[in-house]
C-alpha cells in the first residue's frame, strides 16, 4: 500500500468542463451556442487549485479538448504545477450518443491537444457522464488503439452487488486491442447495491459525516478511493439553465457546501493523482497481481 504519513494515499480527480457543457442539460441547440455562454471554468479551477495548494495535494484533472482550445494556459499552468492532466474527450457528448469512429476522432483530437500544450503523454480517459456501459465496450478497444494506459469511465452506481466482489482500486480488462487498466470511481457495497459514495452530486447530496463514514468503511476494507468532482461545483454564483426538475435539483444542490467539504475530506484522506496512485501498482503487473484485479492490501 502507498503510504504517506502511515497513511494511505487515494485518488482524487477532476472533470474539467463548463457549467453549461453538463449532460444533464444537453440539447443540440444548447451546444450550437457554447461560446456565447460566459465562461467560469478558468476561474473555478485556480481556485480549486489554490484549495488543493492550502493541503499540499495534487490531482487528476481530466480536461475537454474543447476547453483546453480555449484555455490553454490553464492546461499548462496545471501540468507545471505538477498535476495530472488526462482526457476528458474533446467535446463532452456521452458516448452511448457517438459512433466508434466519432468516438476515435473525439478522443484523438482532446489527446492531441492535451500533449501539445503540456509536451508530456496523457495517459488516462473519463467519458462524459461515464458513459461507457455493456453497450459502449467498444470504446474500451479504441481508447487501447488511441494510446490511452487506464480509464475511469465505468460506475457501476446502483447496480446489485455481484456475488463475486469487484476489485477494489481498479482491475484490467482485455479488449480485442489489448488490456487497459480501469479505475473506476469508488462505490459502497451496501443493501446488495453498489452505492455511489465518491463524488459529484453524491458527495454533495449526503452530509460530510455520512460521506466521511462511508469513505473510511471503504479505506478499511482496503480499498484505494477514487474521488471525482466537477469545477463548477465550487461556485455557487453561476448562473441557473433550464431543464428537468430533477437536473437542476441534483446540479445545483449544496453548490455553496461543496468548497468546505472538500476541504474537510483533504484534512481527513490523503489523496495524489490518479498516475501517482496507480503507477506503482501498474508497474506491479505481472509479479504480484491477482488475475482477477489488484490486491490494494498491503
Ligand atoms: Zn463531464
Amino acid at each position: 500500500m502507498s503510504m504517506s504519513e502511515g497513511k494511505p494515499i487515494h485518488c482524487l480527480s477532476f472533470d474539467v468542463e463548463e457549467h453549461f457543457q453538463v449532460s444533464a442539460f444537453w440539447s443540440e441547440a444548447r451546444r450550437q451556442r457554447w461560446d456565447q455562454y460566459e465562461s467560469r471554468v478558468e476561474r473555478n479551477t485556480q481556485l480549486l487549485v489554490e484549495l488543493l495548494d492550502r493541503h499540499g495535494i495534487k490531482a487528476t484533472f481530466f480536461i475537454l479538448g474543447w476547453i483546453a482550445e480555449r484555455h490553454p494556459e490553464l492546461v499548462k499552468s496545471l501540468s507545471a504545477q505538477g498535476h495530472e492532466v488526462a482526457s476528458h474527450g474533446y467535446g463532452h457528448e456521452l458516448v452511448t450518443a457517438q459512433s466508434p469512429e466519432r468516438f476515435r476522432q473525439d478522443v484523438r483530437a482532446a489527446k492531441r491537444i492535451l500533449e501539445d500544450l503540456t509536451g508530456s503523454p496523457v495517459v488516462g480517459y473519463r467519458a462524459p457522464s461515464f458513459s461507457i456501459t455493456s453497450k459502449t465496450a467498444w470504446a474500451l478497444s479504441i481508447l487501447v488503439e488511441e494510446g490511452y494506459t487506464y480509464d475511469s469511465s465505468i460506475y457501476d452506481r446502483f447496480r446489485r452487488t455481484d456475488t463475486e466482489r469487484r476489485p477494489a482500486c481498479g482491475f484490467e480488462i482485455g479488449t480485442p486491442a489489448g488490456r487497459i487498466w480501469e479505475v473506476p470511481p469508488s462505490t459502497l457495497q451496501m443493501l446488495g447495491l453498489q452505492i455511489p459514495v465518491a463524488g459529484g452530486g453524491y458527495f454533495r447530496l449526503f452530509p460530510y459525516a455520512a460521506s466521511k463514514s462511508f469513505l473510511r468503511r471503504l479505506e478499511r476494507e482496503g480499498a484505494k478511493l477514487v474521488m471525482y468532482l466537477h469545477p463548477w461545483e465550487f461556485d455557487p454564483q453561476q448562473p441557473r439553465m433550464n431543464g428537468s426538475w430533477l437536473s437542476q435539483f441534483r446540479h445545483y444542490l449544496n453548490l455553496h457546501k461543496t468548497e468546505d467539504r472538500l476541504s474537510q475530506l483533504l484534512q481527513d484522506f490523503h489523496f495524489g493523482s490518479i498516475a501517482q496512485v496507480m503507477r506503482p501498482l501498474w508497474l506491479l503487473e505481472h509479479k504480484t497481481m491477482a488475475s482477477e484485479g489488484l490486491e490494494c492490501r498491503s
